[in-house]
């Protein structure tokens, strides 16, 4: 596993004032790799995600992604961005907008494509994540699981090359959390790269091929889901386990 690093971190460090947030951070994943990160609240895991997109800068260490730098700013740094999409637990969509022309905007804005080619491929990606028949609609008028496909069928919609969740499924209410999981297994499946960060386990258990678990912004391990639900070595996993299991 990893042999093709498309995500690699090296000894990453960043700081909140006085808060060590992310401590020598090390970890590669490979193409196509599901990995998905848990671990107690405070512990780093969105930090870490929005340190791989550059939503925040790091202090030292080094980020890359398909083996190119992150650098701190720059038209490569937006390239690079734009490889790596990211749903987050607020589906972020534009409330003025059809859910058609949320998932279009960006494909013409970042990726220069005319608007007609957007919308084409903005309606593949609606039927991919079953909601051909929503296109029309304004984001309002859509359940909340409905809204995160959305989302992700704009991240989708940048091609990008993996893609990072950071608890998709956490403002849900509970009928609407398996149609999102869902959608993800099926990318997981199809090869996307992805990174999780959740507290579904049991996608954790069915779809990724490392648990990561981090607490006090360190990576305490990163194992086989199998080794990590059924002989968890650390007492921090064995804590938080028992807390959620
Ligand atoms: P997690 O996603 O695992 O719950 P976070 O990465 O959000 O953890 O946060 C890690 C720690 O950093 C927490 O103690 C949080 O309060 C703190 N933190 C996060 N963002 C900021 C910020 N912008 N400024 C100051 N502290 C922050
Ligand atoms: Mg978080």
């Amino acid at each position: 596993m990893a042999v093709d690093p498309l995500i690699e971190l090296r000894d990453v460090n960043k700081h909140f004032g006085p808060l060590h947030v992310l401590r020598d951070i090390s970890l590669t994943v490979g193409r196509g790799e599901v990995v998905v990160v848990i671990g107690p609240s405070g512990s780093g895991k969105s930090t870490l995600c929005r340190a791989i997109n550059r939503l925040e800068t790091v202090e030292s260490g080094t980020i890359l992604i398909d083996g190119e730098p992150l650098p701190a700013e720059g038209k490569d740094l937006a390239r690079l961005r734009a490889e790596v999409g990211m749903v987050f637990q607020s589906f972020n969509l534009f409330a003025h907008k059809t859910v058609l022309a949320n998932v279009s905007l960006a494909q013409v804005k970042v990726r220069g494509r005319g608007k007609r080619e957007a919308d084409l491929r903005s309606r593949e990606l609606l039927e991919r994540v079953g909601l051909a028949d929503q296109a029309d609609k304004f984001p309002a008028q859509l359940s909340g699981g409905q809204q995160q496909r959305v989302a992700i069928a704009r991240a989708l919609a940048m091609d990008p090359k993996a893609l990072l969740f950071d608890e998709p499924t956490s403002a849900l209410d509970p009928e609407m959390i398996n149609e999102v999981l869902e959608v993800m297994r099926q990318l997981a499946q199809e090869g996307m790269t992805m990174v999780v960060v959740t507290h579904e386990m049991g996608f954790a258990r069915s779809a990724a091929n490392r648990v990561v678990f981090m607490a006090d912004g360190r990576i305490v391990e990163d194992r086989s889901p199998e080794e990590f639900f059924t002989a968890p070595e650390s007492d921090r996993a064995k804590d938080f386990l028992s807390k959620i299991l």
